[in-house]
């Protein structure tokens, strides 16, 4: 697993008031682990939304739209509209990104659109990015968006520091450049702005209600001052973009309204010591409600199972299990085709190292299917699976290509040849690129069926297959978002 690093820490109002450690040990890192990052680091100090509702924006204050030219922000309060004010910086690695598509996704189901029922300040407080970077940003949510008009509502402005702090400073948006990151740190909202440029509603974190949106927009269109939402408060520091998300179980927690105690550089933490798991468990379990684990040895969640006093969630052990996985896959299934049982869900690829098919496998054979399982001879079931499945009655059909199983098919589950677990590299390339399911391919299954996939694919099934209706990969995704948060909330007992 490649480690990212983020601290991601949330403060909630009136919500599930749990914290939840994730630990995702590096593969490289030893089988232990430890030294939490808890509350708000130093970095974060100062970093946050004081809501400032009521307060009038500096309107003279002068910045440059995307094509370079000076404006002032009283220029977009002159039509008796209400205004959207998102504060992000467009070099962000991350959640800047999320708080403008997030907007995009409010507004594409809302029937006002910018430049006629109200307007969008985009503003920069990076005082180095130019009108070159806001206009290139400007172009491709604009696209997104798929309302060109509304080019005329939206601004992408930056400025100078004077300028910008006058502005963050009068809404109360708290932000920190931190050098050794080269980043900034700061935290996702947006902001509701009345016709005459008074802050009226802070939205927060980086998905809005298209209703609340609509009726924030409302009320301050009518120059009325919003009474305080819930507020999630989400930072943005230490943001690898080479991992570009929030695990699913972080975003899970977030939306649920719990905090996130991340853990993933082991080098900065206790691992490097030699603690144990048993160890690091018992640590990690004083200052969480739920453990969520990922870590590179077969039996790991187990072990600390075993040790621990809080719920222990396995988010992959090694080679051996991704159970939350496989309850989401089980809940795809149902979504895509309705039922479970007298299907028939073929596995296809890596089935000897891949996590995922032996649970779902597992989790198949409490019901009434089928399993054809399609692999190179070396990347098998293991046989002690296929064995158990056996003693249960499942049916089994193991093979090395599709074609005998492919018209049978209901479900077909495609995995990633899974490199990291190759300890000679010449057989992993001996293997590799085994399977590719092409848009020719997809003719030879049935009209209703579904092409899942864990993500990510590296090849495994062409970007052409993604336009097929029978393609379930990125809904799956989708989904698992909502069964972790279920899972959360049933272990937490809120369910
Ligand atoms: N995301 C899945 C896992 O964690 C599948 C994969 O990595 O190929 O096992």
């Amino acid at each position: 697993m490649r480690s990212f690093n983020i601290i991601c820490a949330l403060i909630a109002r009136r919500t599930l008031a749990a914290t939840v450690a994730i630990a995702a040990f590096a593969f490289t890192a030893p089988a232990s682990q430890a030294q939490l990052a808890t509350g708000i680091p130093d970095d974060l100090e100062g970093v946050g939304i004081t809501e400032h509702v009521g307060a009038k924006l500096p309107l003279d204050a002068s910045f440059r739209d995307e094509d370079g030219k000076m404006v002032t922000l009283g220029d977009y309060f002159t039509e008796e509209k209400p205004a959207i004010l998102t504060l992000v910086y467009f070099d962000c690695p991350m959640l800047c990104s999320l708080v403008i598509n997030g907007t995009v996704d409010a507004i594409k189901t809302l029937k006002y659109t910018p430049g006629s029922e109200f307007e969008i300040i985009t503003l920069s407080f990076d005082p180095t990015e130019t009108p070159t970077l806001a206009k290139l940003k400007k172009q491709s949510y604009i696209k997104e968006y798929g309302r060109p008009e509304a080019a005329a509502g939206w601004h992408f402005l930056t400025g100078d520091e004077t300028n910008i702090k006058r502005v963050t400073e009068t809404v109360g948006f708290g932000y920190k450049w931190n050098e050794k990151m080269q980043q900034y740190a700061h935290s996702a909202a947006i902001m509701i702005i009345t016709p005459d440029g008074t802050v009226s509603q802070y939205l927060y974190g980086i998905a809005y209600e298209p209703q609340t949106l609509r009726l924030s927009l409302l009320a301050a269109s009518q120059g009325k001052l919003g009474t305080p939402l819930e507020k999630i408060l989400m930072y943005c520091f230490h943001f690898d973009s080479s991992e570009g998300k929030y695990t699913p179980s972080a975003l899970g927690i977030m939306r649920l309204g719990g905090s996130v105690i991340q853990i993933n550089e082991v080098r900065y933490s206790s691992v490097a010591k030699g603690e144990s798991l048993p160890d690091t468990v018992r640590t990690l379990e004083c200052y969480a409600d739920i453990i969520v684990l990922r870590h590179p040895e077969v039996g790991s969640a187990a072990v600390a199972a075993e040790h621990a006093r809080k719920p222990i969630i396995n988010a992959g052990d090694g080679t051996g299990e991704h159970p939350t996985q496989a309850l989401l896959d089980i809940f795809t299934i149902r979504e895509e085709l309705g039922a479970i049982d007298g299907l028939t869900v073929t596995m296809l690829g890596d089935l000897r190292y891949g996590r995922t098919v032996h649970s779902l496998a597992r989790l198949l054979g409490r019901y009434d299917v089928r399993l054809n399982y399609v692999s190179p001879e070396i990347l098998r079931m293991p046989a002690e699976l296929v064995a158990q499945l056996k003693e249960q009655g499942v049916q089994q059909t193991e093979c090395d290509s599709l074609e005998p199983v492919m018209a049978a098919t209901d479900v077909l589950y495609v995995t990633r040849i899974q490199k990291e677990r190759f300890t000679d590299l010449d057989e992993y390339e001996s293997v590799k690129g085994a399977y590719v399911i092409t848009p020719e391919i997809m003719q030879g299954f049935r009209p209703r069926m579904a092409l899942m996939h864990p993500l990510p694919r590296v090849g495994e099934i062409a970007p052409e297959v993604d336009s097929d209706p029978r393609a379930a990969y990125f809904r799956q995704m989708e989904y698992g978002l909502y069964v972790r948060m279920a899972l959360l909330a049933m272990v937490l007992g809120k369910a």
